[in-house]
Parts: C-alpha cells; sequence; structure tokens
C-alpha cells in the first residue's frame, strides 16, 4: 500500500463535510498534519482488535465512553482525570459481574467533531453555520465563531496528543491501580442516594480482593491498565492527513486514534467515509440505527471486513429503547447465518434524545437503562453476545440527563448543562448504569 491507496474517498460523496473558507489555509494546515507524528502507534492498533476479537468471540466485554462532543476549553486535567476515573470504576464493576476482561475505549483524545441535523441554525431571525465541533468552529453564536477555521484541525491534533498524554500517564503510573479504582467505588457506594442497592455486589468485590490479598498476589496487572483512545472519523480531511504507511506491513493506518467509527448519518455504502474505513486496518466501528436493514448491515460487513477479520468491525447498535427489541433481532440472525462475527455493543444514548420543557436536549436515564436491557434480552434470546455498551458521559456533576440514583430533574436541567453537543451521564449517573448493567450479566 502506499499513500495514495487512501485517497479513493475523495472521488465520492462525503457527507457533513464543512465548507472552508479559504482551500489556501486548509492546504497548508494538511500539510502540517502530514508531518506531524503519529498519535498512536500501528501495533496498539493491532492489539486492540486482538482484544475486540475476544468480544466477538464473546470472551470480553466492551465499555466505550466519553463526552459526546471534546473541547478544546474543557480539555482540561481535572476533566480528563474525572473521566478516567469513572470510566476505570465502570470497569471494575463489569469485569468482576461479566467474569470476563473489559476493554477500556474512550471517546476521548479526538472526538472533535460532529455531524449535524442541518447546516445552518437560526435564532432570533439570525441564521448562521450550524456548529460542526471544535475541530472546525466555535459554539459561541456568532458569525465570526461559526466561521470554518482549518487550523483548528491542528489544534485538534494537539490538544488530542496532550490527552492522550495524560491518559497514558494516569494508565500506566499508579492512578489507575485496582485498588484505588476499588476504594472509589466503595466511597460511591457509601455515598450515593442508590449505593444501598449496589452494597452486595461491592462487598462481593471487597471480598475478592481481600482474599487475593490473602494470597499474596500483586499481579502487574493491577496497577496498570490498557487504555485506548477512538472517536468518529467525520472530517476526512483530517483523518486522511493522519494515516500512515505502517512500516511494518505496509499496510495503511490512521494513526489519530486506535478506534474510529462512522457515525448513522455518514455510512452510506457508495460515500466516502465507508471508502475511507475500508483502506485502513485499524478496528472500525459503524453505528447502526433503527432503519438499518440487514442487507446493509451485511454489505457493510462485505465491505469493511472482506476477510471476516476477528476484532475488525464493531457495530454499535442505537435504536432506541422503544425499538431495539423489534429490529435488532432480524440484524442479528442474518448477519451469524451469513457466518459473520462482529462485535456488537449497545450506544442506549442517540435512539433515546428528546427536547425536555425547559428547553434543554435530554435523555432519559430508565431509556438508557431499558435500551440496554432490550440489547442483552436480544442478544440472550438468539444465543449472541452482548458484547458492549457505548455511552456518552463525563465525570463531572453534571445536570444533562434525568433520571439516576441521585435524581436529576427537568428542573435540575439548567443548574450545570455543560455539554457542547449531546446530553452525557454525569458521574454518578454513569456508576448507576455500570452497576445495574452489572445486574443484568448476572441474571
Ligand atoms: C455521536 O456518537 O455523537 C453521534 C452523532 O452518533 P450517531 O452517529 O449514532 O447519531
Ligand atoms: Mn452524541
Amino acid at each position: 500500500m502506499t499513500l495514495n491507496d487512501i485517497e479513493s474517498w475523495r472521488t465520492l460523496p462525503a457527507a457533513q463535510q464543512p465548507e472552508w473558507p479559504d482551500n489556501e489555509a486548509l492546504g497548508s494546515a494538511l500539510a502540517d498534519l502530514r508531518s506531524y507524528p503519529p498519535l498512536v502507534f500501528a501495533g496498539e492498533c493491532d492489539q486492540l482488535r486482538g482484544r475486540l476479537a475476544s468480544v466477538a468471540k464473546g470472551e470480553a466485554f466492551l465499555l466505550q465512553g466519553g463526552d459526546c462532543a471534546e473541547t478544546f476549553v474543557g480539555n482540561t486535567a481535572d476533566a480528563i482525570k474525572n473521566k478516567l476515573k469513572t470510566l476505570l470504576q465502570m470497569a471494575v464493576v463489569l469485569t468482576y459481574a461479566a467474569s470476563v476482561p473489559v476493554v477500556k475505549v474512550g471517546r476521548m483524545a479526538g472526538q472533535y467533531s460532529k455531524p449535524r441535523s442541518s447546516g445552518t441554525e437560526t435564532r432570533d431571525g439570525v441564521t448562521l453555520p450550524s456548529y460542526r465541533g471544535d475541530a472546525v468552529n466555535e459554539l459561541a453564536f456568532t458569525e465570526a465563531a461559526r466561521m470554518p477555521d482549518p487550523e483548528r484541525l491542528k489544534r485538534m491534533y494537539h490538544s488530542s496528543s496532550a490527552t492522550l498524554n495524560l491518559v497514558r500517564a494516569f494508565t500506566t503510573g499508579g492512578y489507575a491501580d485496582l485498588r484505588q479504582v476499588h476504594a472509589w467505588n466503595q466511597d460511591f457506594v457509601a455515598l450515593s442516594p442508590s449505593g444501598e442497592r449496589y452494597e452486595r455486589l461491592a462487598a462481593e468485590i471487597d471480598g475478592a480482593m481481600r482474599f487475593m490479598h490473602a494470597c499474596g498476589t500483586d499481579p502487574e496487572e493491577f496497577r496498570t491498565v490498557e487504555f485506548y483512545a477512538s472517536h468518529e472519523a467525520l472530517i476526512l480531511d483530517y483523518e486522511d492527513a493522519l494515516t500512515r504507511v505502517d512500516s511494518r506491513t505496509g499496510d495503511l493506518y490512521d494513526v489519530s486514534g486506535h478506534m474510529v467509527w462512522i457515525g448513522e448519518r455518514t455510512r452510506q455504502l457508495d460515500g466516502a467515509h465507508i471508502e475511507f474505513a475500508s483502506r485502513i486496518r485499524n478496528p472500525i466501528g459503524v453505528k447502526l440505527g433503527p432503519t438499518t436493514s440487514p442487507e446493509d448491515a451485511l454489505a457493510l460487513i462485505d465491505k469493511l471486513d472482506p476477510n471476516r477479520d476477528p476484532g475488525r468491525l464493531t457495530f454499535i447498535v442505537r435504536m432506541g429503547a422503544g425499538k431495539v427489541r423489534d429490529n435488532l433481532p432480524a440484524l442479528v440472525e442474518k448477519v451469524a447465518a451469513a457466518g459473520a462475527q462482529p462485535v456488537w455493543v449497545s450506544d442506549p444514548m442517540h435512539g433515546n434524545t428528546f427536547e425536555a420543557s425547559s428547553g434543554h436536549k435530554t435523555r432519559r436515564f430508565d431509556d438508557v437503562l431499558d435500551e440496554v436491557k432490550g440489547f442483552f434480552e436480544v442478544h440472550r434470546a438468539l444465543g449472541t453476545h452482548p458484547g458492549g455498551i457505548h455511552v456518552e458521559l463525563t465525570g463531572d456533576d453534571v445536570t444533562e440527563c434525568v433520571g439516576g440514583g441521585d435524581e436529576i430533574f427537568v428542573d435540575d436541567l439548567h443548574q450545570r448543562y455543560e455539554t457542547a453537543c449531546d446530553p452525557r451521564l454525569n458521574r454518578s449517573q454513569s456508576l448507576d448504569l455500570a452497576f445495574l448493567v452489572a445486574e443484568m450479566y448476572r441474571k
């Protein structure tokens, strides 16, 4: 393979691309990006593909989560640390309950661009370009802020690099020690209003930890954590500029993140995004909404995973709590009948968004939970593996989704509504979800 092989997407329709005002400025930003070092190593992408192969076989579980949209100003040490901490806490609970390894993948270090339902936004009679994520423009509703600026693509790279650097430091430098993460979970159970419900599970984990301690086990695996970065591959110029030929194998890798996914709005079979994804060797995710037909799923498999390479392809199902039980079985059945074994993951967020009476875009915790339940039921009934969850969350105490053990009401939403795009589960709602999914595993 040569770098020319990645360019095939350019002849196809690419949905959701920004209208850059100045091609010269874009060209110069892309030339800079092409000269930058990779953010991840191709060998790490292969390792993740191996982990995901275990998920596909039913021998591991995938936990993928983070912001809907990362922002440059929101990318502080505290925000990164709290997100990572929340994901690690969830992972411990799930590991214990499922008794299989949990593959931990952040929607982090690259989640800076957003597809939008409309290219423009109108407020009080003023129409401006929609916010497309910090990689493209700014959220503030002014003409200057909403003007796409290709220099932002470079800032995306540098922000992603800083995030990855801190995440790597935390996950290998002692912060992620299992005993520490377990202690945080004990705090959550002791302090959360819904904590009582989780006491038994937390006590069991505590017993297991004490037993291992008494046996004198102190493996290296307790002290470090394997953590991967993922984002939606939306702005193809950026992903293209970060594609490299792997010197070990000659294959192409998008080294902007370990795993990338193609969103519901850009997964057209004859479109540029799927073409781009078909050329890189990274593990690939594809979002599947409620209107996906089994034929669509099979065609995606043929295009993205023609060799049926375990761990290569992850289907991220986001149908909505009311539809998953009706619409998912045919997909899972036909895919299995065709001999394919993708990773099946539930994104219980994007099919459950609505506008609250307060005007905020929100999601009900109970709907989120119910979609995961439905997803598990479908797989249980068909004898396939409910491979994991993909969630929008933050480690901070925001008020963006309603419900949860420490209940957020519609009237609370304005208090700390900070997302740049979709509503995220806050720290305690995320931990609630982990404990409740853990209970599903044990039933
Ligand atoms: C997202 O993951 O933030 C997103 C836009 O999802 P989807 O493509 O499933 O709508
Ligand atoms: Mn989102």
